[in-house]
């Protein structure tokens, strides 16, 4: 209860009023009994005096006992009458035999030494609380005894009593009544705290949109009003870091890096999809050495702990084939040894860069065979060949196909090349698919039917988007090889069907076919298979294919079984004029 700041406000008020009522009642009190102490006092002196002027004026006739008897009664009071020497020589109520000497009372011995005397004391004769008033009797100047005068004090104490409780009561109903106030007051003072401490639960529940309306305009009016925007700055600064950190999640989730940041203790905090892709592991919570699984990057991350300084290494992580570069970074303000590891897949770089490497040698190599048989021939020439024109003649014929040959390679890289940079943009328009096939396959047949082959073409009616020149020239790529792979008495059919919205052209030979291993690489540059059976190719011819037909937005595949021939298919989008049906032959 008394945690409560409404009753720490009004208890100690309480007290406070009680302490005060209880200091003003036993102040009044005393006050009343002075008062009427004095009163009476005043009383008895006078009437002391009165009896000690009758007695000094005449001696009565009658004995002192009845003396002191008819006064008391006059006066309703007890009368004492003592000698100078203290005996009792009158007495209204007790019997003054009994009484022993009163030279030493309070009252006498004051009124001997001040000329008046007062005691309050318990009187053991009568029982109760008295009090006592003495003077001395004067005859002639001359000290002739003394008259005491004495009163029951309990009838005052009675009243004093009563005046008390009066006051008790009063003061009673008075705290009683402030207690309520002050409970009352403090109860209002506290209940927009009360509201205020509500309203802050709910913001820690997490209903942001908490508002207070200020019912006062004193200081918890005021704390109300700092409450409201504290509660709208919040609001705002946790919608931006909201955003701040979607947009954060956004760009680790998407980045083509991998990324990882470990804690203190050596534990992975962060992991992006990239950096669990290119690790293969997931793993938050776990340690990095766990997630990492590669020693050289794990010692490359400890490195940095133990240093604080940025770390690189080119790591080449077997099973998966991959070139990675990993950077280590201390991170700073995230507690001692925390990192950064960022993670850049150079995979497709550094195959880029060896593809550079092998198509400059692959290119030597083509190029050093001619020119060393031109050589050759040349020198034969020089050595004497001259002086025999009919070899020299053989020899000279000898050079003009090599130096073809190297004039056809050249043509050929160029014109890869060409393609590759996009330098020449085809200029694609509907075309009648007979248009774009037949040309090149009558301009072969020549040459099929001098190597003893039969060349027959099936083409279906439509129209595909296409750069005439550049579909000839695929179709005149892939007939020549058919022709070139295929042995005499063999068969080359072209066809074209048409299938959904595209056209499927197929070159299919009865040839040598192509085995398992070579089949998915023959469309690489300079890639030739089996080199003993080549008819001098460059190995360039499939893939200007390749890429003219990508640049169509067509594929381009072959088909083969070693010993029973190939089939080439490349597709071309259908262009509108084509008829609806398919056609399949
Ligand atoms: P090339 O100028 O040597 O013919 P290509 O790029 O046209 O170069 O062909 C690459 C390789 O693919 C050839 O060397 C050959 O081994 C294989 N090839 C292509 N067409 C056929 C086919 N119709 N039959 C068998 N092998 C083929």
């Amino acid at each position: 209860m008394f945690r409560s700041i409404r009753w720490r406000i009004a208890v100690p008020y309480i007290l406070l009023i009680l302490l005060a009522m209880a200091g003003l009642a036993i102040y009044l009190s005393n006050l009343v009994r002075d008062a009427y102490l004095s009163d009476l006092e005043a009383q008895l002196t006078a009437e002391a005096r009165l009896l000690a002027d009758a007695l000094a004026t005449s001696a009565p006739a009658e004995p002192l006992d009845a003396f002191a008897q008819r006064y008391a009664r006059l006066l309703n009071a007890r009368v004492t009458l003592i000698a100078p020497d203290g005996t009792v020589l009158g007495e209204s109520h007790e019997d003054r035999t009994r009484m022993d000497n009163h030279l030493y009372r309070p009252e006498v011995q004051q009124a001997l030494s001040e000329g008046k005397g007062r005691s309050i004391r318990f009187s053991r004769t009568m029982g109760y609380e008295m009090m006592y008033v003495a003077v001395p009797v004067k005859a002639e100047n001359c000290s002739v005894g003394f008259v005491r005068v004495a009163l029951p004090l309990d009838q005052v104490q009675r009243n004093i009593a009563r005046l008390r409780n009066a006051i008790v009561l009063i003061a009673l109903a008075a705290a009683g009544g402030a207690a309520l106030l002050a409970v009352g007051i403090a109860g209002r003072t506290v209940h927009p705290i009360r509201r205020l401490t509500a309203a802050v639960r709910r913001m820690t529940a997490g209903d942001l949109g908490t508002r207070l309306l200020p019912s006062t305009r004193d200081e918890v009016g005021t704390l109300t009003q700092a409450f409201n925007q504290m509660a709208e700055r919040l609001q705002q600064t946790l919608a931006t870091l909201r955003q701040e950190q979607a947009r954060l999640q956004a760009v680790l989730e998407n980045m083509a890096d991998g990324v990882i940041i470990t804690d203190s203790e050596g534990r992975v905090q962060l992991i992006n999809p990239a950096a669990a892709r290119l690790l293969g592991s997931e793993g938050r919570g776990r340690s990095f050495i766990e997630v990492a699984r590669d020693h050289r990057l794990a010692a490359l991350w400890q490195r940095c702990r133990e240093e604080r300084r940025e770390q690189t290494e080119l790591l080449d992580m077997e099973p998966q084939g991959r070139s990675l570069q990993a950077i280590v970074t201390p991170l700073q303000g995230a507690g001692a040894e925390a990192c950064l590891v960022i993670l850049q897949d150079l995979t497709d770089i550094r195959r880029l860069e060896t593809m550079r490497k092998d198509f400059v040698s692959n290119v030597s190599h083509e190029l050093r065979t001619p020119l060393a048989s031109v050589k050759a021939l040349v020198d034969t020439l020089r050595d004497g060949a001259l002086s025999d024109p009919p070899a020299a003649q053989r020899f000279l014929d000898h050079i003009e196909k090599e130096v073809d040959a190297l004039g056809q390679l050249v043509e050929e890289l160029l014109e890869l090349s060409r393609i590759e940079s996009g330098k020449v943009p085809f200029r694609l328009e509907p075309v009648p698919l007979d248009e774009a096939v037949l040309p090149a396959v009558e301009r072969l047949r020549p040459q099929a039917e001098r190597a003893g082959l039969r060349l027959e073409c099936h083409l279906a009616a439509g129209m595909v988007w296409a750069d005439r020149e550049r579909i000839q020239q695929v179709v005149t790529n892939l007939v020549h090889n058919a022709i070139k792979f295929t042995p005499p008495g063999g068969q080359v059919m072209v066809s074209a069907v048409r299938q959904g919205d595209e056209a499927v052209i197929s070159v299919a030979d009865t040839g040598v076919g192509i085995s398992p291993e070579d089949l998915p690489r023959i469309f690489e540059r300079f890639y030739k298979a089996d080199r003993a059976r080549r008819g001098g190719g460059t190995g360039l011819g499939l893939a200007i294919a390749k890429h003219i037909v990508q640049g169509h937005g067509g594929r381009i595949w072959a088909e083969s079984r070693e010993g029973a021939g190939s089939t080439f298919f490349f597709t071309l989008p259908l262009a509108p004029g084509s008829p609806s049906n398919p056609d399949v032959g």
